[in-house]
């Protein structure tokens, strides 16, 4: 992401809170009590390099919103971080635990560094030394990190051993998303895009009475991806066509998820797979005419441009912030279902939660439990989102986008004014 592009993502979550903050009819007063993070943490990273060299990394650590609990989110390693971007996402890391009804405010983190270019012992060395600059504020208590973009079980396994080693407490809760050996669990690699998955199950019903034979589009075949095309297809929807950053495959009679996986990891694209009728763009993914439409690779691909050709009537959002909020007004106006990232997304930090809550039990939840809380919640959550939509709102005025930040938006105002901050 380009500076100017963090800078957007900024003004939009600011856009998107005083939406919220206005439907609520709350003051100027609270829309500021609520912009600006508590605390940002900018830390210098020097790596020892495997040439010899000393190369300096810089990465931030902002703490939105502690009125809920513990700040909670995950650190991303992407060359184009920025201070800016990584405080619009602990923002709206601060909304999707509130709306998951997690006992956490929100946080995030990054480092600038494309971590594909280092060896594993540099790698490390970044790891802990980023642990170094912030571990003094952070804590099973106080804020836990996870992963994030381009970070890994491994990653946060050094972190939380550098943790260790800095404070003399060997708490696995301090972080989540770690190997399953370290207190992981296995269910959360396929967290998110299950979550999605099961969010469009549970709107797809309130809409059509189930997602059976719907027929969905997915742009991005990563992750979450993955994992949504696979479980809606196990759920009995028609996945027509998915796509990557280099292209996209369409077969009306649907695809086989696994086995296009497959050809991915083989290859390194989807458009190799040769069982599909034809190949398409990314932007003829969008508007494909579909039922279901899953954006889950980048930012704002469905823009005030495209939104008069999209055909899907329900849109569930598993990348972070694909339809801007200009393309989310317009589509809902005409009767499109948003189902917004703060709510499509949570099934990785519900995971988390699980991870931790299990961490500080002693370890005593199965996978298969895990797997059932995720499920439960997700429907949970979803349901409770329609629901305040349809009892305190206006759909076709108001979008699910409206609904979701405004019940947490409420949450964490309700949270604050309890603590007798507001
Ligand atoms: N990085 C994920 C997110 O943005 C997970 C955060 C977490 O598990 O704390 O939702």
């Amino acid at each position: 992401m380009s500076f100017t592009d963090s800078r957007r993502l900024l003004l939009e979550a600011e856009k998107i809170l005083r939406r919220a903050v206005e439907l609520l009819g709350y003051s100027e007063d609270v829309y500021n009590a609520l912009r600006l993070p508590e605390r940002v943490i900018q830390v210098k990273i020097p790596v020892r390099m495997d040439d010899g060299r000393v190369k300096v990394f810089i990465g931030w650590r902002s703490q939105h919103n502690s009125a809920l609990g513990p700040y909670k989110g995950g650190i991303r390693f992407h060359p184009a971080v920025t201070m800016e971007e990584v405080i619009a996402l602990s923002m709206m890391m601060t909304w999707k635990n509130a709306l998951a009804e997690l006992p956490y405010g929100g946080g995030k983190g990054g480092v600038k560094v494309d971590p594909h270019v280092l060896s594993k012992r540099e790698l490390e060395e970044l790891s802990r030394g980023y642990m170094r600059g912030i571990y003094k504020y952070i804590g099973p208590d106080t804020d836990i990190p996870a992963p994030d973009v381009y970070t890994s079980p491994q990653i946060m396994a050094w972190m939380m051993d550098e943790y260790y080693r800095l404070t003399g407490e060997n708490k696995l809760g301090v972080i989540t998303g770690k190997p399953k050996l370290l207190g992981g669990f296995e269910t959360r690699i396929i967290a998110t895009g299950f979550g999605v998955a099961v969010a469009a199950r549970e709107a797809a019903k309130k809409m059509w009475g189930g997602v059976e034979g719907r027929t969905v589009a997915i742009q991005g075949y990563g992750n979450v991806g993955y994992y949504a095309a696979k479980f809606l297809h196990e759920m009995g929807a028609t996945v027509v066509a998915v796509s990557d950053s280099r292209g996209g495959i369409y077969s009306s009679k649907g695809l086989n998820p696994d086995e296009v996986k497959q050809v991915k990891s083989k290859t390194g694209s989807v458009i190799n797979y040769e069982n599909a009728e034809k190949r398409i763009t990314n932007e003829e993914l969008l508007e494909l005419d579909v039922d279901i439409l899953i954006p889950a690779a980048i930012e704002y691909v469905i823009t005030e441009e495209n939104a008069p050709r999209i055909k899907a009537k329900l849109i569930v959002e598993g990348a972070n912030g694909p339809v801007t909020a200009a393309a989310d007004e317009y589509l809902s106006q005409r009767g499109v279902v948003i189902v917004p990232d703060i709510l499509a997304s949570a099934g990785g930090v519900i995971m988390s939660h699980i991870e931790w809550v299990d961490n500080r039990i002693g370890g005593w939840i199965s996978e298969e439990e895990a797997r059932r809380k995720l499920e439960e919640k997700m429907v949970r959550i979803t349901l409770a989102v329609w629901e305040f939509w349809h009892s305190k709102l206006e759909p076709g005025k108001h979008s699910m986008r409206d609904a979701a930040y405004s019940l947490a938006v409420k949450r964490v105002v309700e949270a604050m004014q309890l603590r007798g901050l507001l």
